[in-house]
């Protein structure tokens, strides 16, 4: 099973003695766990095949942090790989249309089309103060239209009234009209399934596709279906322009192996998880959530982020008093950006400061290693006393410490600018009722 994967991954490779870079025979066996792991949750064997790759390629080599252990580090790998297949951020739907903007609603019967339809429903009413209709295609099941209509009310959404001897095109055409003349924001047309696919649904649905043009197409589908609901989803992607996918029944599923196939088969977005049978049991979709659940775990890669975060954990708390007393200076900003190239230093101090994880990513994000070690090197060049006095420098001493690290006095105007911002900001933050002055700006 799943479950536990992590602690496997951990006992191979804690086995292993010594600390440092992971060796490509260590990571080897450690990716024929995750292999199997991959499989047993029936994930698609072109993905298991092409992830576990990534993750080799990523593993070997990569240095172990002080005070994690190879094998969490490599769980911390898995991790951050899955989330990276499962497609990084959440894709919200897309309203961007003239309204009524219609979303059809597609995939095999009793996959939850209905009752998504409905929660979405219900979230946009409730939410973004939308006006919804919700029309029922089902032809087939004489009770599938009067299902739709008790959730409807249940929810406080208009259904289209039911007109018996009508085809699901006719339907639809219906449905995009009385949502125009209503003045309905959002049209929600909820297809009928069939069993498994065949021509005649697939027919139907492109059918529908080409009557009601709609702005959004989600396909549902039922995770606990696992590989099959990812060639249901290839069958209806060659036929419609599916937008999104909504993964239904993620309540019940342990394993994950759907949704992480899904992004990577289908070239589609996860936009929706249903995850019970409640009309509130729908949530956006999250990769990192899920991939802690492939995992069968959170702790240790949050164990392994704190680790990163905590490296110099003393040495971080006394700066991190500094900096709010406003005392930071270069001598400070250098052991930051020493931190920084071993990894996550500036994030570990950051996070200990209040209000200010939103803020870790984009700061990562703008400093790349080349950027931090030439900055380190200006500040090597700067004498112990321009260092604690930066207010001093001038364009003589500018002059020369750009010559001492090999570049030019703008290099040195940056360094010193980008240590007055970060000084006044960490003033600020310290400062009574700060905590959402500067970094709220940012976040
Ligand atoms: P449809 O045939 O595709 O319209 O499927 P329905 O909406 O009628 O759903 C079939 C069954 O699945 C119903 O009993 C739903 O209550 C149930 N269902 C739908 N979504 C979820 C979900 O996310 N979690 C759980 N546990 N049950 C669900
Ligand atoms: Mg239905």
């Amino acid at each position: 099973m799943f479950e536990g994967l992590s602690t496997r991954l951990s006992g191979i490779l804690d086995r292993l003695k010594g600390r440092g870079a992971l060796s490509e025979a260590d990571v080897q066996e450690a990716m024929r766990e995750v292999r199997r792991a991959l499989l047993e949750a029936d994930v698609a064997l072109e993905v298991v095949r092409s992830f576990t790759d990534k993750v080799r390629d990523r593993a070997i080599g990569a240095e172990v942090i002080k005070s994690v252990t190879p094998g969490q580090m490599v769980v911390k790998i898995v991790h951050d790989t899955l989330v990276e297949t499962l497609g990084t951020d959440g894709v919200a739907l897309d309203f961007q249309a003239v309204p009524p903007v219609p979303i059809l609603m597609v995939g095999l019967q009793g996959s939850g089309k209905t009752t998504t339809t409905a929660k979405i429903a219900k979230r946009l009413f409730e939410k973004q103060k939308k006006k919804v209709l919700m029309a029922s295609l089902d032809t087939r099941r004489p009770a599938a239209m009067e299902q739709l209509a008790v959730l409807g009310k249940q929810v406080g959404v208009d259904t289209l009234p039911i007109v018996a001897g009508q085809s699901a095109v006719q339907i639809a055409r219906r449905a995009v009209e009385a949502a125009r003349l209503g003045g309905y924001d959002v049209v929600m047309l909820d297809t009928a399934g069939r069993t498994h696919v065949d021509e005649a649904l697939m027919a139907e649905v492109a059918e529908v596709e080409r009557a009601a043009k709609p702005h959004e197409v989600l396909l549902v589908v039922d995770s606990l279906t696992g590989q099959d609901a990812v060639n249901v989803a290839r069958s209806f992607t060659g036929r419609v322009n599916v937008t999104g996918v909504v993964l239904t029944r993620v309540d019940g599923d342990g394993r994950g192996g759907a949704a992480l196939s899904m992004r990577a088969v289908t070239g589609k977005p996860i936009k929706l998880l249903g995850t019970s049978e409640k009309m509130d049991g729908l949530e956006d979709f999250h990769p990192s959530r899920i991939a802690n659940r492939i995992l069968g775990m959170g702790d240790i890669v949050s164990l392994v982020e704190k680790a990163a975060e905590s490296i110099d954990a003393e040495k971080g708390m006394a700066i991190a008093k500094r900096m709010q007393s406003g005392q930071f200076n270069l001598e400070d900003l250098k052991d930051q950006l020493d931190q920084m190239l071993n990894i996550g230093g500036m994030q570990g101090l950051m996070g200990m400061l209040p209000g200010v994880k939103n803020m870790q990513k984009q700061l990562a994000g703008a400093m790349d290693d080349k950027a931090i070690k030439r900055q380190r090197a200006v500040i090597q060049a700067m004498t112990p006393w321009e260092r604690r006095n930066p207010k001093e420098i001038d364009g003589k001493r500018r002059r020369r410490i750009a010559k001492g690290a090999g570049t030019g006095p703008e290099e040195v105007n940056k360094v010193l600018k980008m240590h007055r911002g970060m000084a006044d900001m960490m003033k600020a933050m310290g400062g009574p009722g700060a905590k959402r002055g500067p970094m709220a700006g940012l976040a």
